[in-house]
């Protein structure tokens, strides 16, 4: 099966699948932004992700910790669990929820 360059310096996943919304094997192409993240939550094809954003703040002289959850498309080919560290990427809207979809689990040594 064709495996697709997705533009985007990224381990490819080692198995197949034949979702059209998988950007390795399927039509979907991805573009904008690209964010890490925690899966905290992950049902058939689909993923919640929280991310941790830090930012200082001037006035006070402290970091202050915000999180965002997002949902992204969790292709058969990657299959997150909740626990793991992904790497998402912006692509079309492929719900009312979903712009991202995920394009690696990251292995942290
Ligand atoms: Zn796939």
């Amino acid at each position: 099966m064709l495996m697709r360059d997705i533009g985007i310096n990224v381990k490819s996943p080692e198995k197949e699948c034949q979702d059209k919304n998988c950007p390795f094997h399927g039509r979907l192409s991805v573009r904008g932004q690209i964010f890490r993240g925690r899966v905290v939550k992950a049902y058939e094809k689909s993923a919640v992700i929280e991310r941790e954003l830090i930012r200082y703040v001037p006035k006070y002289e402290r970091y202050l910790k915000k999180r965002s959850k997002m949902h992204a498309h969790n292709p058969p080919c990657i299959d997150a669990k909740p626990g793991d560290t992904v790497t998402i990427a912006e692509c079309r809207p492929i719900s009312k929820t979903k712009s991202f979809v995920i394009v690696e689990k990251v292995v942290e040594e």
